[in-house]
């Protein structure tokens, strides 16, 4: 696809799930992908899958050095940055009474300063070069709450709060564009340590979910808009999702 190929994409979360699937189809577009996330192993083999236009760098985007030091060395591999898409999060969820703050912690952390750290270590390039695009993954529960779910959920209120204002900010220079995914098979969940939580929803893995290439076809026409027009937001549910 014109549009994407040579566009040099950086994508946070990409070792597993939405992230990796994304790469995939970008690379496949002709895409030059850079790969981040903390498992180096799976970043190493994806970037082995897809060649030359890709490279893995180890990150945990809960640190501000970690996003400073991705576009220090996607700048150094490709000399610049088209798209910055904020992928990364987690979701060990849990009723507030069982008050497993470390676990609140750790997504407020991940989903929302991952994301702010994100933003800011790809601004000045992106500025400077008077283009770009920066994406993020809320979820559909950046605009609805379940019980048991209220910081998740709160994370990803934040991150549709952030990227509307960053829309804002930047209209007419950098385009910023929010994906709200409903329930997405991939490995997500799979840090969730509430029992509660467990024997309140059951398995996510039975329910009705979406493919993690839905979502990564969806960031894709986003990416692939014309030059004056911004997908802005997008929300996408399996069918069956009420
Ligand atoms: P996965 O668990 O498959 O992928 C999550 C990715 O985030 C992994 O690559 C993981 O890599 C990365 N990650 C987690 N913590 C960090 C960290 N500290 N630093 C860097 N990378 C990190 O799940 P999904 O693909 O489903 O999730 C992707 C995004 O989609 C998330 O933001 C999630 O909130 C959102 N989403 C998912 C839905 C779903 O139902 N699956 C629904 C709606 C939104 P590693 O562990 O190697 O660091």
């Amino acid at each position: 696809m014109e549009r994407i190929k040579d566009k040099v994409i950086v994508i946070t979360g990409a070792s597993s799930g939405i992230g990796a699937a994304t790469a995939r189809k970008l690379a496949g577009l002709g895409a030059k992908v850079v790969l981040a996330a903390r498992r180096f192993e799976q970043l190493q083999a994806l970037a082995t899958e897809l060649g030359e236009n890709a490279l893995g760098v180890k990150t945990d985007v809960s640190k501000k050095a970690d996003l400073d030091n991705l576009v220090v060395k996607a700048l150094e591999r490709f000399g610049k940055i088209d798209v910055l898409l904020n992928n990364a999060g987690v979701m060990p969820i849990s009723f507030f009474d069982e008050g497993k703050v470390e676990e609140w912690e750790r997504m407020v952390d991940i989903n929302i300063k991952g994301i702010l750290y994100g933003i800011n270590a790809v601004l000045p390039h992106m500025l400077e070069r008077g283009s770009g695009h920066i994406l993020a993954i809320s979820s559909v529960q950046g605009h609805k709450t379940f019980p048991g779910t209220g910081v998740y959920a709160g994370t990803k209120f934040a991150v549709r709060g952030i990227m509307e204002s960053l829309r804002e900010e930047l209209a007419g220079k950098i385009k910023v564009t929010t994906i709200y995914p409903g329930l997405v098979a991939t490995e997500f969940g799979n840090d969730i340590t509430s029992a509660r939580i467990l024997s309140t929803y059951g398995d996510f893995k039975n329910f009705p979910s979406l493919d993690a290439n839905a979502v990564a076809d969806a960031i894709i026409y986003a990416i692939s808009q014309p030059g004056n027009v911004t997908a802005n937001d997008i929300i996408l549910r399996p069918l069956e999702q009420a």
